[in-house]
């Protein structure tokens, strides 16, 4: 089966930050590190880059080559928060997030091909919402697997959008002509053993007799390389632990009053929640209601059922009952409603049993008819 998978990196991360903090930073040379003794470059501004600073230089090399820079230690909370929010955006696009680093992620948008009008679409909107959203900005690239996601999302940064080719033909065009150092796990020695072999693109890889691989690099590495080479990797976009919570929120442009949208905005986020606790294969006992009012000023809420669900009607009945308890005043800045508690060992319901063999067939023509027309149809 095909896949499409999102690799989205975030461009200078921490440097683009600190410039958005500050905007005495915008424009400059802006270098992040350990500024004591022997402390090498964590991340810098691409205004930086331009002297030939990069990141893991020691910071001493760096100070030599830019010495107009600015330096600075870092603050960590701050880029974890920013963190947060660009994942929060990963989620509300993805049900499947793969985080590899505070800056990056997998996506899988397999089966999701419904619902946008192509994956080139949808990464612009997914650029377009973390630049709106977070004042940030990331490369993405698009593939059949994981591999080839990596690579393209690197190739045109910053800013950058790269999509490679589902056909073999067309992943051969992109990928081997590519330095071989672009595979990811070739480091400094293996490309140096690679050289030597004459081999520097990966389509060079490609072409070398599998005996001359086997007897440089054993077996199982030269079965790698050899797959890599041809562009294939079947390894799955794997969310990290046990996913705790399933959630979706969003922030308004402008602040909601009315109570009509407000309502509006809860049922539609109930209905993603929803849809996601299904697509997970979760019901949720614990349903959290969160709100941010313009001021910032934010509360949770939360109720804990008798009976766990993963139905849009009864997220939305608990998310709206939680909010009139609230009764919050003034405009309405974010609102979110996210499920948790999830039962594991599902108990026979022996009430309500019929209703809800017919809720769960309904859901699935619900959800059979967003996948096949887009999230949005029904509303
Ligand atoms: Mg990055």
């Amino acid at each position: 089966m095909n896949r499409t998978i999102f690799h989205v990196d975030m461009d200078a991360f921490f440097a683009a930050v600190e410039q958005r903090e500050h905007p005495e930073y915008r424009g400059k040379p802006l270098i992040i590190g350990g500024l004591a003794g022997r402390g090498v470059v964590s991340t810098c501004s691409y205004e930086a880059r331009t002297y030939g600073v990069h990141s893991a230089m020691p910071m001493e090399r760096a100070q030599r080559l830019c010495p107009q820079g600015i330096f600075i230690e870092g603050n960590y909370p701050l880029y974890q928060a920013a963190s947060h929010d660009v994942f929060e955006i990963f989620h509300a696009f993805s049900p499947v997030v793969e985080p590899l680093s505070i800056d990056e992620a997998f996506l899988d948008m397999t089966g999701m091909e419904r619902l946008m009008t192509s994956p080139h679409d949808y990464a612009v909107r997914l650029k377009r919402e973390i630049r709106e959203k977070t004042q940030l900005v990331a490369s993405v690239g698009i593939a059949p697997n994981k591999f080839l996601a990596k690579i393209a999302s690197d190739l045109e940064k910053p800013d950058g959008l790269v999509e490679v080719p589902q056909d073999a033909a067309g992943i051969r065009a992109f990928l081997w002509p590519l330095p071989v150092s672009r595979i990811w796990g070739v480091g400094k020695k293996t490309e140096q053993h690679l050289l030597t072999l004459r081999v520097r693109t990966v389509g060079d890889l490609a072409k070398l007799p599998e005996a001359t691989l086997k007897k440089s690099f054993g077996e199982k590495t030269a079965a790698q390389l050899r797959a890599l080479s041809h562009g294939l990797d079947d390894r799955p976009v794997a969310p990290r632990g046990p996913q705790k919570s399933i959630g979706r929120e969003e922030t308004f442009t402008e602040d909601l009053r009315a109570q009509a949208d407000i309502e509006r905005a809860l049922h539609y986020l109930a209905g993603e929640v929803g849809w996601r606790l299904r697509k997970a294969g979760r019901k949720a006992r614990t349903i959290t209601l969160k709100v941010r009012r313009g001021d910032f000023h934010t509360w949770t809420r939360s109720r804990t059922l008798g009976r766990p669900t993963n139905f849009d009607d009864e997220l939305y009945a608990v998310a709206k009952q939680l909010y009139h308890d609230l009764h919050p005043t003034g405009g309405i800045r974010l609102l979110g409603i996210s499920g948790s508690n999830f039962d594991e060992s599902e108990e026979l319901a022996l009430f309500g049993e019929e209703t809800n063999a017919k809720k769960e067939r309904l859901y699935g023509v619900v959800d059979a008819l967003k996948q096949r027309f887009g999230r949005d149809i029904i509303k």
